[in-house]
């Protein structure tokens, strides 16, 4: 792993998306920098291109144009198949509707990223399911399946099978989106804790209660980066 460079660096990333006579702009010229142990959330207005940014961030998609370097390595133009391989070994991703597989168990779901990487024994994925489930306190819901389970507890699932194969980065889009206030905010302390012990945690999110976990808050509108210099401390004592 090379250290002494941003785990992720945009350097002037446009997306352009194409729909018959249409062409929308969805972001523009954004140029960031996310460091390894950092907890940055991505904010803003609906529309203004949090989940274009989060889904080229997470290799989901390309930009049109710019410049995206991963790890050291330019990833802006690879391939589909490639994009893929690189998402599995070194992001985790928590959506807004959990994304949980209905017909497999919690132990299943968890153990999904370790089984599509094929690297590891039975003994082994199970070693580390056990141990994400644990930290997510969901270890006594293993046989069970998602819709046996609470919102609340089926997101702590997805951030268990998100943690499971230690990523180098996790993203999470809207993770309290679909949650009352209580389970998103233990969700949010969850995530907190994960960024105490070193994750790296980007996160798209429009509430602004969410978005003061994190360490920095990049702002976008209307498809540009408007601010990118909100730290922890401005935001709570604004
Ligand atoms: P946000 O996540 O902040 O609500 P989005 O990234 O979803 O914003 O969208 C940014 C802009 O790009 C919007 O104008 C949206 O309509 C447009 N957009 C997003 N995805 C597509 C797409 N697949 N095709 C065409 N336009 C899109």
């Amino acid at each position: 792993m090379k250290n002494n460079q941003p785990l992720i660096e945009l350097k002037d990333i446009g997306k352009i998306f194409y729909s018959e006579e249409l062409e929308t702009h969805a972001l523009a010229a954004i140029s960031l920098q996310i460091n390894r142990g950092e907890f940055v959330s991505i904010a803003g207005p609906s529309g203004c291109g949090k989940s274009t940014l989060l889904s080229i961030l997470g290799l989901l998609d390309n930009g049109s144009s710019g410049q995206f370097i991963l790890n050291g390595q330019d990833v802006s133009t690879i391939a589909a198949a490639q994009r893929a391989v690189i998402r599995n070994r070194e992001m985790g991703f928590i959506f807004q509707s959990f994304n949980l597989i209905s017909d497999l168990t919690v132990a299943e779901n968890v153990a999904l990223p370790l089984t599509y990487r094929g690297d590891k024994s039975r003994r082994e994925i199970s070693e580390l399911v056990n141990k994400a489930l644990n930290k997510v306190n969901m270890s006594h819901r293993t046989g069970h399946f998602p819709s046996q389970l609470s919102g609340g507890q089926q997101q702590r699932v997805a951030v268990a099978r998100a943690i499971v194969a230690s990523p180098a980065i996790i993203f999470a889009d809207e993770p309290t989106g679909n949650l009352d206030s209580s389970n998103a905010q233990s969700v949010m302390r969850l995530l907190k804790a994960l960024h105490e012990e070193g994750a790296t945690i980007c996160m798209v999110t429009h509430d602004q209660q969410s978005a003061a976990s994190a360490q920095r808050i990049i702002e976008l509108f209307d498809g540009k980066l408007v601010d990118d210099s909100k730290q922890i401390s401005a935001v709570k004592s604004a």
